[in-house]
């Protein structure tokens, strides 16, 4: 053994080099959000009180209910004002009035009544369009005023679907003039994100490690009941949750979680 280690040290060491970069690749390309176990070292964030008006802009009929569906829910029982934007009609596929009495049934398994419901109906994927977004920044910038909200939920400006990046830009630019609220930004389109992918009630939504740097990530735990409630919203999404587009069923089915997961900028 030892005349082998001193005639083949080179080869042994490199051989373990080899491995443990190989081994090291395996692990971090199958992690693509921080693992499950690390939900409760995460901060959880505080629920709304009666004394919150929490404004939910959601860029597509679904987005408000896949994002914060179980925050609103305890929102409206806590006593808080809420209000949900629609910013684009959802019309992509020919489906706006479709969907926008999907999202009235929806949101009405969440408690919230129809004058809660606003739609700016601009057209569906040209929100980042210049004079969409322009048009766009001008209507929330009144609404956020006639609302006064001291809570705004609206998609991340890294999520990759362009109407729901343009949403986070809009809410971002009006926080930084003379509004005052607390931002919290959901992310729904990012690569391999959520993980898992699919049905999974069972499990927690936890953060990409890609945008675990730029933002604080708290968690919002539902109760069974609101956990249900949502189910029962998502369902409600039946254009969405078509058998026809099972990809798109996935997606949304992978927001029944046993939490909901918002960012927020860090100071
Ligand atoms: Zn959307």
């Amino acid at each position: 053994m030892y005349n082998y280690w001193r005639t083949n040290w080179k080869k042994i060491i490199l051989g373990l080099i080899v491995a443990a970069g190989v081994g090291l690749g395996l692990y971090l390309s199958g992690l693509d959000t921080l693992p499950q176990a690390s939900f409760s070292l995460l901060s959880s964030i505080n629920p709304p009180t009666s004394a919150d008006r929490v404004l939910v802009i959601a860029p597509h009929q679904d987005d408000e209910v896949l994002g914060a569906g179980d925050y609103i829910q305890r929102a409206i029982s806590a006593g808080a004002k809420v209000e949900v934007v629609f910013a684009t009609d959802g019309d992509k596929h020919g489906k706006k009035e479709i969907r926008h009495n999907e999202a009235v049934i929806a949101d009405a398994k969440l408690g919230l009544k129809e004058d809660q419901l606003i739609f700016f109906d601009f057209p569906d994927g040209e929100l980042s369009s210049q004079t969409e977004y322009d048009q766009f920044v001008i209507r929330l910038k009144d609404e956020i005023k006639a609302f006064q909200p001291t809570i705004v939920i609206t998609t991340l400006i890294e999520d990759e679907h362009p109407d729901h990046s343009a949403s986070g830009r809009a809410v971002k630019a009006l926080s930084t003039t003379e509004t005052q609220f607390t931002t919290l930004f959901f992310l729904i389109h990012s690569d391999r994100y959520p993980r898992p992918i699919g049905d999974a009630p069972e499990k927690y939504l936890l953060p990409p490690l890609k945008l675990t740097d730029e933002y604080d990530w708290e968690v919002f735990s539902a109760t069974e009941g609101e956990q249900t409630n949502k189910r029962v919203a998502i369902n409600s999404y039946r254009s969405q949750m078509s058998l026809s587009n099972p990809i798109l069923r996935q997606l949304l089915q992978s927001f029944d979680r046993r939490n909901e997961l918002f960012a927020k900028v860090i100071l």
